[in-house]
């Protein structure tokens, strides 16, 4: 042990990187061995080497100094990279990045300004219009701030222009390293036919079906025929679920065809399809590869991706469940020669469907990128993939052989996405009122996108975060997701999140009974009907709305809610009631709740929902923050956050803002929308007074809005006009249609009970 150690120092005294050295062998801490390797750094392309050094020293206490001997013969890595991209995956870039010692250039289109990738990076530059057409696809643009900015490397992220091989190309004709494969190799696994031509000649098993040249109807139909239905269309240039279609039979294939070529031609401008054996109960396990460009390649074991809805992933695991030793060594052999086939460099994912009834697995497609999915990868292995695309993009060896590469425990990565499960998956966009992530810890990670403040945009993939978490076990690792997730708020967005709660909580996705179909086979138990809110739920919710109340009335500014949710009897004791709707199976359901206010923060309550009615007494309340409450009664301690929202106008009441309330209760979030009780508005809607076609104020009143001129037609249940009394307002509406044959009286103006103010003729 001792002579390679001198070697080692000696080498390594030869260099800048002598602190390190020396700060190890005496024994000092790991922030010292930091601290004395940045000062030292003789220049500013040692920095990095250095920092790597004093990174692999600090974090793994068994590294040798055989390995601090083969950092020293690194190339450099960049002094600065531009990241085109945006979302999470640009903040994850950033983040290795910054641990590197390497400047970050950021770009952004019109709706990124502020973004936290923008916020993160060290430089950041404006690319264009929202649409990615005009900016994240913009390559033009890219290299413009690229050779601006003197950045030496790009790295594309995924989707957008990571696997576009003219801006590989491109970039390499302007001295600018893509980081990423080859534009061959993008060019050769971009197409879904020629990348099956290439693995078949490379011994990869292949989905037996038709890629070829000829897309004529007749032959399309008769290799569907041969192959035998069920198959799958698929566009040759497709990605992201896209262009493809299930076809059960021949009477279906005009159609299903059709549909696919339509589609591919739309999202690829390429209608060109194959013609594959549709397996009815796959897994989709994937491999992650790595090659350098000295000719290695070398596997990180495998994925499984399975439970998809829409053909889209959304939680995958590391190691794949439920495979043999032998299994999981041919797929990593099988993969590794795909990669060879094309010579592969960078960081890749071969893509296998395995026939969990037959046991076979087969080359689906590769992705020349670094994949969403790679932090579960990440964390079995404990390396950094952004790293090792830096390193082998600026030359290096892979630091790694096959034999050593670690696997501990699993993973998963649980997509949160703004999108509603309850509507077909599709997406949402808004604002991201609020957003509080699990804490982070050796075993959870989030790698955010976007943060409290920030919008889903439209534009692009509804993508918020990754929720990454680690175990001993699947099981481990399971229970961590649950907890992490159950902690997981955000608010302003419809998300995914609770889906993905009852997901992980399935039995049969504990017991790793995974497949494509698990969503649709599944769908009853994991979308059933909804449970409506708690009574403590609603109780809390009323509580939080009142105080709040409570505190504008403090300030003077009365709101017009306390008003008319309000009524004071007899002696002090103030009766408030508290409404709130919900959508059911059947629409909306109404929930109320009445306060009886006993004292400061001392309540009577009675919940009612759907008939029942749950009473809560000496209920206090304790507001902890902007938006958590904590209740207690003699027997329960309940805890709540609440964001409240104020979202456009109560359509009975033209004054008063609709509130809805985003409650994280339990680990559940439940959206309340705050409505006015049954008596209010029935005395709100005020159609009482209508009487004869002549509208008369039903009290003493000042009037706030007059809506209808002389001679205009008016339709039932148009508002005519808006009183106030007692700091109540009341809409006056036609209960028959009509025209306008006189107004007397005008906006401001006191009117006194029974007063005509609107006469309405017949049409
Ligand atoms: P992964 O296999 O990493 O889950 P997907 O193939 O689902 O990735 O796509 C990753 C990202 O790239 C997604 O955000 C998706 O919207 C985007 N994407 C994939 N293929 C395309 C494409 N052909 N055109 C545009 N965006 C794409
Ligand atoms: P994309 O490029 O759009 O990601 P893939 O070819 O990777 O397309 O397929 C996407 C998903 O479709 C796979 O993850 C798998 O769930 C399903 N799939 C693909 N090929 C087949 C097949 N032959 N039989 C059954 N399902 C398939
Ligand atoms: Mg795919």
């Amino acid at each position: 042990m001792f002579k390679p150690r001198r070697t080692a120092i000696r080498f390594l005294a030869s260099q800048s990187e002598r602190a390190v050295a020396t700060a190890r062998l005496g024994g000092a801490s790991k922030t010292t061995v930091i601290g004395s390797a940045l000062i030292h750094a003789a220049s500013p392309t040692k920095t990095v080497p250095v920092l790597r050094q004093a990174r692999s020293l600090a974090t793994a206490s068994t590294s040798t100094l055989d390995s601090l001997v083969q950092d020293a013969q690194q190339l450099p890595l960049f002094d600065k990279i531009l990241i085109a991209n945006r979302g999470e995956i640009a903040c994850r870039v950033i983040r290795t990045a910054k641990q590197l010692g390497i400047k970050t250039v950021a770009v952004y289109s019109e709706v990124d300004r502020n973004a936290l990738h923008v916020q993160l990076a060290d430089e950041a530059f404006y690319i264009g219009p929202a649409p990615s057409s005009e900016s994240y696809l913009r390559m033009d643009r890219i290299l413009e701030v690229a050779l601006q900015t003197g950045a030496q490397a790009v790295h594309p992220g995924y989707g957008f222009l990571s696997e576009n091989a003219g801006f590989a190309q491109k970039l390499f004709e302007h001295g600018i390293v893509f980081i990423g494969p080859p534009a061959s190799a993008i060019v050769s696994m971009g197409s879904k036919s020629e990348s099956k031509d290439i693995m078949i000649a490379a011994g990869v098993p292949c989905v037996p079906g038709y890629h070829g040249q000829d897309q004529s109807f007749d032959v399309l139909l008769s290799e569907a025929k041969q192959i035998g239905f069920p198959v799958l269309i698929k566009a040759v240039m497709g990605g992201g679920g896209k262009g493809m279609r299930i076809c059960f039979s021949e009477a279906d294939f005009l159609e299903s065809l059709t549909s696919a070529q339509r589609e591919a031609q739309k999202s690829f401008g390429d209608s060109r399809v194959l013609v594959e054996k549709y397996i009815v109960r796959p897994r989709h396990v994937e491999v992650q590869v790595f090659g350098d460009t000295h000719g290695n390649v070398i596997s990180l074991w495998e994925r499984d991706c399975s439970v998809q809805r829409r053909h889209q992933k959304i939680i995958e695991e590391a190691p794949a469940p439920g495979l043999s030793a032998e299994v999981r060594a041919q797929l990593g052999a099988k993969a590794v020669a795909a990669a060879r086939a094309v010579g592969y460099t960078g960081a890749g994912t071969v893509e296998f469907i395995y026939d969990t009834d037959t046991g076979l697995f087969y080359f689906m497609e590769m992705n020349t990128r670094l994949q969403v999915e790679h932090p579960v990868t990440e964390m079995i292995t404990g390396l950094d993939l952004v790293e090792w695309q830096l390193s082998v993009a600026a030359g290096n060896t892979l630091p790694l052989d096959q034999s050593s590469v670690p696997l501990h425990g699993h993973a998963f990565e649980a997509r949160i996405y703004a999108e509603n499960p309850r509507n077909n998956f599709l997406p949402d966009a808004g604002p991201l009122l609020h957003t509080r992530v699990p804490p982070v810890s050796r075993s959870v990670r989030v790698d955010e996108g976007f943060k409290t403040g920030s919008r889903i945009e439209v534009y692009y993939d509804p993508l918020i975060s990754k929720l990454i978490v680690h175990g001993r076990t699947r099981k481990d690792a399971l229970r961590q997701l649950r907890a992490a997730l159950d902690q997981y708020q955000v608010a302003g967005v419809t998300t995914n999140i609770d889906f993905l709660k009852t997901l992980s909580a399935h039995p049969a996705f504990i017991e790793a009974e995974v497949e494509t179909g698990f969503i649709d086979k599944y769908r009853e138990d994991l979308l059933g009907p909804m449970s409506p809110p708690s009574p403590e739920l609603l109780l809390q919710a009323a509580l939080f709305s009142y105080s709040r109340e409570f505190r504008h009335t403090e300030n003077g500014k009365q709101s017009p809610w306390t008003s008319l949710t309000g009524r004071r009897f007899g002696g002090d004791v103030l009766e408030k009631t508290v409404s709130f709707s919900v959508p059911s199976e059947g629409g909306t359901e109404r929930h109320s709740v009445v306060l009886s206010v006993l004292g400061p923060n001392i309540f009577n309550c009675t919940v009612t929902s759907n008939g029942e009615k749950t009473t809560f007494e000496q209920v206090r309340t304790t507001i902890r923050g902007p938006h958590d409450i904590e209740v207690t009664t003699a027997s329960d301690k309940w805890h709540s956050t609440i964001i409240p929202h104020s979202v456009g106008q109560d359509p009975l009441i033209s004054t008063l803002p609709i509130r809805h309330f985003y409650v994280f209760h339990r680990g559940k979030s439940t959206t309340l929308t705050e409505v006015l009780p049954e008596w209010a508005t029935s005395r709100a809607s005020g159609t009482s007074a209508v009487i004869s076609g002549n509208l008369r104020a039903p009290m003493p009143s000042v009037i706030v809005d007059v809506r209808v001129k002389v001679g205009e037609k008016v339709t039932v249940g148009q508002a005519i006009v808006i009183l106030e009394s007692m700091k109540t307002e009341t809409i006056l509406r036609a209960q028959k249609e009509g025209v306008v044959t006189s107004v007397s009286c005008k906006k401001g103006e006191m009117v006194s009970e029974g007063q005509q103010l609107v006469e309405l003729g017949d049409l």
